[in-house]
Parts: structure tokens; C-alpha cells; sequence
């Protein structure tokens, strides 16, 4: 991890979020923002472990523990996966709306993973009537305008520097300038030219310089814009 971090650095990468997927990684995730000053943590129970009967009501009381460390800057990932688990649905909404609602009562921002759920995230979403959102790895840009309607953030990973991505990487000139950042997900989908390694927080340096061609911009201009959306939406 020190290099990763170090890697990072050196790619003019300043501050990374590392997000938890379950309760020990949560905790992991705390670790490390604890032990780097550059490293932030979000904590949540990701929809394909809550879909694998891993959810429990009383998680919201670890979580609320958790989110209470400074470092801890977001809710999440939650959501919905029905790529990954379709065998038990129902954990996966409970999950989701139990980490929405303990996101507002905190006043952090929920990061949302949906991947082939599109429609049913969008329902528990509007539902839920949050607008500190982060629609983390993109990818439903039939949903653009709402999102953008309901005060959400865009968050672009390596997927949009995939060339046959047409529907998402049409959409990108459209998004605002304060409702974009970018991030990795590492260590999945690492964007062109890196694809098929393990991604790394360095690699976003990549998904920018894509972003800002397909937007016209200067790449300086979105790093600084999107440098001071993660600002603002993470609150360092
Ligand atoms: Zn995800």
C-alpha cells in the first residue's frame, strides 16, 4: 500500500477515498486513512456482500461508529448489484435503504455502486430523497438528467476510456464542471492504456486526461475543478 500511495503521489494524486465493502474492510479502510495523512475512507456494506446474507439490521450501529472517525467522509459503497448476486434480492435493498438513512442522519454522503439495476436504484433513490449523492463508476447516463436535477454527483472511473462505450462517454460533455470527479476503483477497470493490469489510485491520472479530451477542456483545468468537486462533496 505505501507504494500505491507513493504512486500516487508522484502522478499529482492528492488525496485517494479507499472504501470498505463489509465490516472488516471498513475497519481496514479506517486503518489506513489513519496511518496516511492523503488517504480518506468511506464505510458501508457493498450490495453483492449485503446479497449474500451478510446484512444485518443492527450493521447500522458499526457503520455509525465507523463514520464517526474524522477521516471517514462518506457512506458506502450501497446499492444495488444484480450482476453479481440475484440469488437473495431482498438483503440488497434493505441494505441500501438503511445506509441512505444513515447517511442523511449524518450528514455524509452516500456512495452508490448499481450494476444491471438501474431502474431499482433509482426507485430506492428517489425513495430515500437525498441529494448528497455520489454515483460512484458511472454508468447509467439514461439517468444523467435526473441525477443532475436531484443535486447528485457524477463520478467517471476507467469505463469511460473504454472506446466502445459510446452511450457514456456521449454524455460527458454535459456534465457540470462542480458535479465531476473521477476516480479509479481500483484495483477493477483500469483505464486505457493500463487496461487489463491492476488498477491503481496513479491510474487516474489517465481517466482524466480522457475526460478532458472527450469534454474539451484543458487537463489542468479539470483537475483543478474536479480536485475542488471532491473537496466540496467529501468535505476536507
Ligand atoms: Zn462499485
Amino acid at each position: 500500500m505505501p507504494d500505491l500511495i507513493a504512486a500516487a503521489a508522484a502522478a499529482g494524486v492528492e488525496r485517494v477515498v479507499t472504501i470498505g465493502c463489509g465490516r472488516a474492510q471498513s475497519e481496514q479502510a479506517v486503518a489506513l486513512a489513519e496511518a496516511h495523512p492523503q488517504v480518506y475512507a468511506a464505510v458501508g456494506v457493498h450490495p453483492v456482500d449485503a446479497g449474500r446474507g451478510n446484512w444485518r439490521d443492527s450493521d447500522v450501529d458499526w457503520l455509525r461508529d465507523l463514520a464517526a472517525h474524522e477521516k471517514v467522509v462518506a457512506i458506502g459503497e450501497a446499492g444495488l448489484d444484480y450482476f453479481h448476486e440475484r440469488t437473495t434480492p431482498d438483503d440488497q435493498p434493505r441494505a441500501f435503504r438503511a445506509q441512505g438513512e444513515l447517511a442523511a442522519d449524518l450528514g455524509m454522503p452516500l456512495v452508490i455502486h448499481t450494476r444491471d439495476a438501474a431502474d431499482d436504484t433509482m426507485v430506492i433513490l428517489r425513495d430515500l430523497g437525498l441529494t448528497d449523492v455520489v454515483l460512484h463508476c458511472f454508468s447509467i447516463p439514461e439517468y444523467l438528467d435526473e441525477a443532475l436535477e436531484r443535486g447528485w454527483t457524477i463520478s467517471l472511473a476507467g469505463p469511460v476510456t473504454f472506446p466502445k462505450n459510446t452511450a457514456l462517454r456521449d454524455v460527458v460533455p454535459r456534465i457540470p464542471a462542480d458535479r465531476l470527479m473521477v476516480e479509479t476503483d481500483a484495483p477493477y477497470l483500469a483505464p486505457v492504456p493500463m487496461r487489463g493490469k491492476r488498477n491503481q489510485p496513479a491510474f487516474v491520472a489517465h481517466t482524466l486526461a480522457c475526460v478532458a479530451e472527450l469534454r474539451g477542456d484543458a487537463v489542468a483545468d479539470l483537475d483543478a475543478s474536479t480536485s475542488a468537486t471532491a473537496a466540496r462533496v467529501f468535505g476536507w
